[in-house]
């Protein structure tokens, strides 16, 4: 089969957690190279070496250049085996996303499949733990694509030692679903869970979100038993057509009031545009949707990720997308 070309220049890890996917839905081979060249160390680090490796285990595929630092990549995909995978990334790299990865091949597998995850589970940059059980699967469950999920340890970055579980069951085949309304707003609620950090701080972090955006409830969550120490705070809004929940990592060198600040601002621009798919959210569908065969989502100003995951997902898959501007901060994705 022809190799196809990506050239992963313009954007990050993303581009190639969606071409080993697509690879191994598809048993399309590719070749890329420039891998995230935008990022200040290009190249694989230990979370997209692991994401590589699985891919391999799990289809029993081939990789070239499946190496530490690595910019180029040639990945061969072989026959999805369903089974129970344990993988470690060895660093406090996300979990979540070696699982997203992952998770279309396990979907066209022929059995079950478990998969035992260790790395990161509460990192910034990433999908938290909490965002893919309650945003990403719920969403995918309404394509037809079950998975469940268990936090077996919470593993904060940069210290890592989390440990996650997933449950998948095949599926026949994702249908097409589109998530352009919100609907009826049924419950908010700001919540941070933290390990070895003073309650002061989750505190000032949720009056800060507080300033831009209310809630109905309030809520601290200790972890304190785990490795190293950690803060992050959800801010969550269900409406009776899913989910949007916006997190902040406490991170060194950021403030409780910027990082709230930031999540307040966020999900007040979500509530006013009235998207039916919140922005990180709205990168991580467009793999589905281009899977199911079409589709259409509302989101707010789309970042980078969509143009740079739209440009792997146009080369495997015959889909067009378009992404219009609406009036008030809405766009339409459209697949
Ligand atoms: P790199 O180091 O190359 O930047 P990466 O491998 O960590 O990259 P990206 O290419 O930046 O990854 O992709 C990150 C993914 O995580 C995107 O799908 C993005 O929407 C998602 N993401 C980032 N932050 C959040 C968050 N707070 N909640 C949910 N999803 C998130």
């Amino acid at each position: 089969m022809k190799l196809i070309q990506l050239n992963g220049q313009s954007g990050g890890g993303q581009m190639l957690r969606t071409a080993l996917s697509l690879a191994m839905v598809t048993g399309q081979p590719f070749r890329m190279t420039h891998i995230r060249g935008q990022r200040s160390k290009p190249g694989l680090m230990r979370q997209h070496l692991t994401c590589v490796k699985a891919a391999v285990e799990i289809s029993q595929g081939t990789a070239d250049g499946a190496e530490l630092g690595s910019t180029e990549l040639v990945f061969r995909a072989g026959e999805i085996q369903s089974g129970d995978y344990e993988f470690a990334i060895g660093t406090a790299g996300s979990t979540t996303l070696l699982l997203q990865t992952l998770l279309p091949a396990l979907w066209t597998a022929k059995g079950k499949s478990t998969l035992r995850l260790s790395g990161g589970t509460h990192n910034p940059l990433a999908p938290p733990f909490d965002f893919v059980e309650q945003v990403f699967l719920p969403a995918m469950k309404k394509f037809g694509a079950e998975a469940t999920i268990r936090l077996v340890e919470t593993g904060f970055a940069p210290t890592g030692g989390g440990i996650l579980e997933a449950g998948i069951s095949p599926t026949a085949g994702l249908g097409k679903v589109n998530f352009t309304e919100q609907g009826e707003l049924q419950a908010t609620s700001l919540r941070v869970i933290s390990r070895q950090v003073s309650d002061s701080v989750a505190s000032r972090l949720m009056d800060a979100v507080g300033k831009a955006w209310t809630c109905e409830k309030r809520k601290i969550e200790h972890r304190d038993e785990g490795p190293g120490q950690g803060l992050i705070g959800y801010a969550e809004a269900h409406f009776a057509n899913g989910c949007e929940m916006v997190s902040g990592c406490g991170e060194r060198g950021q403030s409780a009031e910027k990082i709230g600040h930031r999540m307040g601002k966020s999900m007040a621009t979500f509530m006013n545009t009235r998207a039916a798919v919140g922005r990180h959210l709205a990168d991580q569908l467009l793999l589905p949707m281009a899977l199911a065969g079409g589709g259409e989502i509302t989101t707010t100003a789309p970042d980078a990720h969509v143009p740079t995951n739209v440009s792997i997902i146009e080369k495997f898959l015959p889909v067009k997308f378009s992404i219009e501007d609406e009036d008030g901060g809405l766009f339409r994705i459209s697949c």
